[in-house]
């Protein structure tokens, strides 16, 4: 027993009372001490640091987890001042203030800040207890870690303004930002200049390499895009493969030509992937400025997206800027489209046939069938302007079926009325030859039609091979196992190598228009023509000349020895009454 404890009995001095007294007293200084022993377990458990005032008394403690929050060794506990300097610079002030003497109103207040060293983030919440006059007298602090849940919420934020691949600003963020500069631009009487840059042919890159590397492709583009950010320049990521770029008040070395010479320049050297394929790739751009183009950062975007499309009318990999010529072809095409969707609901086509008779012999050898669109009003829409529209829509698809269908349907009549088997050539887009099961509905429909595969010929032109030369050569080498007749349209527009014919799964050449148009005129398309119908006759091909409009044209091409002739003098494109009129006049003759 302490010497300094001295207890008095009320009646004297009580040796057994005494005793008493001091074993009451161990006891409640046990059980006092297991409470706190019970307290620190919680205290410790919680993970929590708590720091308590006494105004009156001038006592200040901190007990909890200190080190593991503020990395404040349990010496220091002695200052409140002391724990400030744990945090971050500029947290400092308000964590002074959650901690000083004055109260607050209400009593409670909240700081979340930083732990410089650590890079903890802290909430710190505290409670002021007052006396009768309103001065505050106690205080209690707890402060707790909150740094998953701020990571977390960082995180978030960072998904919802940043692409994840490629740490470009995203779609949304980039619009945000890019119509600010727009509105600062404006006040200040400035240019921004926006390009879009699409990887030309992606699709057929990423299935070619797989997902995963495609995605790694997508994030050297993002990186090297990313080092392109100055003061003026922003560059977020729109799509899978298509990026933009904004300048603000384009001037110095920050210009549009600057950035675009960039751009090509990286696009010289490959992308290098972790399992070392080298791939080189191309872009399609296009570039439009405010207040040229438009007056809102959403419509310059809209603007750039319109020079992307007329650019890879032409040429991939090309740059196109932003005009008043091409916004009114676009504004025109797009009521074309709007009234082409009409027309396919409404169906207001038509089917004509053109014959296409032997150079030899004379006689019929068949016919082209051609799409005819007579619009409400009456009006004739050629197929050369809307087809190239339906295959960008993809109407092209609804239309082909209708073509193909409407065809055989026609073919199973004249062949029921007079015998006919004579061959129909159909005209097939890239569009439609490209889907997986193009080939069995074709055959799907000849069944239903009764029409013998051998009887028709599939019309393509070089275009089909842009895409995917081997899948499409595949496609033709079948249809032709099936019976069907392959052509090959148009030839002397594209690239039209003879050498590369003979590799060519194909029946049938129809030698283009455009050479049968000089073909009198100019010795050299003479000479060429002569020399085209003789190599394809000796691989075996046929030949269709096309566009005969007169009777030298004809002479010269059955002096030359090409097999038919389709033409305006032979016969125009007409309705199936007419055609069929024609087969029956044929068979008396
Ligand atoms: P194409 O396949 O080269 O068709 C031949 C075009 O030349 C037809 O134009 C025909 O009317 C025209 N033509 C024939 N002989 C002469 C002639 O002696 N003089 C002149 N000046 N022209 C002649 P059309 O019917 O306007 O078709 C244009 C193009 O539209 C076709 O060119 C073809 O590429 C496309 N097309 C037409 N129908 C269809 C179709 O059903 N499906 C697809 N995918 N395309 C079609
Ligand atoms: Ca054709
Ligand atoms: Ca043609």
């Amino acid at each position: 027993m302490p010497e300094s404890v001295t207890f008095r009995d009320k009646g004297g001095n009580d040796p057994d009372a005494l005793y008493y007294q001091v074993d009451l007293l161990k006891t409640l200084n046990e059980k006092l001490t297991d409470s706190i022993g019970v307290f620190d377990q919680f205290i410790n458990m919680s993970g929590n640091a708590y720091a308590y005032y006494n105004f009156k008394n001038d006592y200040f403690e901190a007990v909890g987890n200190f080190e593991a929050l503020f990395g404040m060794p349990a010496s220091r506990r002695t200052d409140a001042e002391l724990l400030v300097e744990y945090a971050m610079e500029e947290y400092r002030d308000a964590l002074r203030e959650l901690l000083k003497v004055e109260d607050q109103p209400g009593g409670e207040a909240k700081l979340e800040f930083c732990i410089e060293e650590s890079h903890k983030w802290l909430e710190g919440h505290s409670l002021a207890i007052f006396d009768t006059d309103g001065s505050v007298v106690e205080k209690y602090v707890c402060f707790h870690d909150i740094t998953r849940f701020k990571l977390q919420h960082d995180e978030l934020s960072y998904l919802a303004y940043y692409d994840d691949l490629t740490g470009l600003l995203n779609r949304n963020f980039f619009i945000q930002k890019l119509n600010l500069l727009v509105q600062k631009a404006q006040e200040e009487n400035v240019k921004v200049s926006v390009a879009m840059l699409d990887i030309d042919s992606f699709k057929r890159i990423n299935d070619s390499i797989g997902l995963i590397l495609g995605d790694e492709l997508l994030q050297h583009v993002g990186q090297f895009l990313l080092s392109l950010n100055t003061e003026n320049t922003i560059v977020g990521r729109f799509g899978t493969d298509v990026f933009v770029a904004a300048i603000y008040n384009p001037s110095g070395s920050d210009t549009i030509e600057n950035l675009l010479d960039t751009i090509r320049r990286r696009l010289t050297k490959p992308f290098i992937l972790s399992n070392k394929d080298e791939i080189y790739l191309t872009m399609t751009i296009g570039v439009a400025s405010f207040p040229e183009a438009s007056g809102s950062g959403f419509d310059v975007l809209q603007k750039t997206e319109i020079c992307i499309y007329a650019a890879k009318d032409g040429n991939k990999g090309g740059v196109k800027y932003y005009d008043n010529e091409l916004m009114r072809q676009f504004v025109a095409n797009f009521a074309l489209e709007k009234r082409l969707q009409d027309a396919i609901v409404a169906s207001h086509f038509m089917l004509y046939y053109q014959p296409q008779y032997n150079v030899r012999t004379g006689k019929l050898r068949g016919c082209e069938a051609l799409i005819r669109w007579r619009d409400e009003d009456g009006r004739f829409i050629s197929p050369a302007d809307f087809i190239p529209i339906a295959e960008k829509s993809g109407g092209i698809i609804t239309i082909g079926k209708w073509v193909i269908s409407t065809a055989l349907q026609n073919y199973q009549i004249w062949q029921r009325l007079y015998g006919f088997d004579g061959i129909l050539s159909i005209n097939i887009s890239a569009i439609q030859l490209k889907k997986d099961n193009f080939i069995d509905e074709l055959l799907d429909y000849m069944r239903r039609e009764q029409v013998n595969p051998e009887n028709i010929e599939i019309e393509i032109t070089e275009s089909v091979f842009i895409d995917n030369f081997h899948d499409i050569i595949e496609k033709m080498k079948s249809m032709q196992q099936f019976g069907l007749r392959v052509s090959l349209d148009d030839f002397g527009t594209g690239f039209s190598s003879l050498s590369y014919l003979k590799n060519l799964p194909i029946n049938t050449l129809k030698i283009d228009k455009s050479f049968i148009d000089t073909v009198i005129t100019d010795d050299a398309t003479g000479i060429i023509t002569e020399s085209i119908v003789s190599m394809v006759r000796r691989l075996g091909l046929e030949t269709i000349a096309e566009g005969v409009e007169d009777e030298r044209q004809m002479e010269f091409l059955k002096k030359i020895d090409c097999d038919n002739i389709q033409g305006f003098l032979l016969g125009k494109p007409m309705p199936e009454e007419e055609f069929e009129a024609l087969i029956a006049a044929d068979r008396q003759s």
